[in-house]
């Protein structure tokens, strides 16, 4: 679309409008998706008490009266495990994310001591603004976070510092006020009904995921993938979902499906819900798991599931 259009939607784009891409960056569960949904007032991006549960980018388009952030949600920054290409795919989408952004916002959580608590590394090699927002105020005493702000100025000269609680909402507008300042002038570039780049479809698949990351323990949610084979929108009755869950070997599809298919019913009613509550509709989900050996390690696998 052309900027000189998105203007006429947007009424208050003058001169002082600043438009720009947002990057959330830090280890695993520090609460990038937490903020992500606290910001957008909506779950767009899963969060789950794992680490690496998010793997892809996902953007949601926050509008301001005079700004438009496009907040990109990252997989983590962390060592990728040697022939593991998933994490490897994960990393690299981070860093793709980070060199697409106008105002890096790299989180962290309030122990930080020393250099290995912030990925400072990745950060030297840029020069773009970057915002730190030290992440759940909620669970420290004042005693706590005073000293990590002062050994977070210590180690690099971050623009601004903002402590915040994604979980309970706090803080949240001096962040935003820290990242619009930082925001460079221009026209929007989606209009302001448009939340997300991900088609609802995406979100059906993250959803699935994220319920099968609830369920169960440490080893299962890593080794699958969901895909959606079929959404069908129907004008009467219920839309029509068919997802698949990839594991990489027989014995993990056993547990997944139960005794008699009990444990993938769990699933299934569960993903349901949370899916219904998202699109706003009900919806009949149909799931299937399939073995896809070793597909984590694949090159062809990854591509074909996305990542
Ligand atoms: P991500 O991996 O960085 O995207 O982290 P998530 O957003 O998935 O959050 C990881 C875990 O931290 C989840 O269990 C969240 O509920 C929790 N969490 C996120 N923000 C806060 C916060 O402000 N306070 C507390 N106490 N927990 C939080
Ligand atoms: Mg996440």
């Amino acid at each position: 679309m052309e900027n000189s259009r998105l203007e006429k939607l947007i009424p208050d784009s003058g001169s002082q409008f600043r438009a720009g891409y947002v990057a959330l960056l830090g280890k695993p569960n520090v609460g990038k998706s937490t903020l992500l949904n606290a910001l957008m007032k909506q779950k767009l991006a899963i969060v789950t008490p794992k680490p690496q549960t998010t793997r892809h980018t996902t953007i949601a388009i926050l509008n301001g009266k005079n700004f438009q952030a496009i907040l990109m949600d990252t997989p983590g920054i962390f060592q990728p495990k040697k022939g593991v290409r998933l994490q490897q795919s994960m990393v690299r989408k981070a860093i793709s994310a980070l060199n697409d952004a106008d105002v890096l916002v790299l989180m962290a959580e309030p122990d930080i001591s020393s250099e290995k608590d912030l990925p400072i590394r990745e950060i030297r090699r840029t020069d773009k603004p970057i915002v730190l927002t030290i992440n759940k105020i909620d669970t420290v005493s004042k005693k706590v976070l005073l000293p990590a702000i002062d050994a977070a100025r210590r180690m690099y000269d971050f623009q601004e510092i903002v402590p915040i609680s994604a979980l309970r909402a706090d803080g949240l507008d001096e962040l935003l006020d820290s990242i619009m300042r930082l925001l460079p002038f221009g026209s929007p570039f989606y209009p302001p009904d448009v939340l997300t780049d991900k088609p609802e479809r995406f979100f059906v698949g993250e959803i699935i995921r994220e319920t099968i990351f609830v369920c169960y323990g440490q080893e299962i949610p890593y080794t699958t993938t969901v895909t959606v084979e079929d959404f069908s929108e129907r004008d009467k009755g219920k839309d029509f979902i068919r997802a698949v869950i990839h594991t990489e070997r027989s014995s993990q599809k056993a547990i997944l499906i139960g005794r008699k298919g009990e444990a993938l019913k769990r699933i299934g009613e569960k993903a349901r819900k949370e899916i219904e509550e998202f699109l706003g509709r009900p919806v009949y989900l149909e799931l299937w798991v399939k073995t896809r050996k070793d597909w984590r390690k694949k090159a062809s696998d990854l591509k074909e599931f996305g990542y």
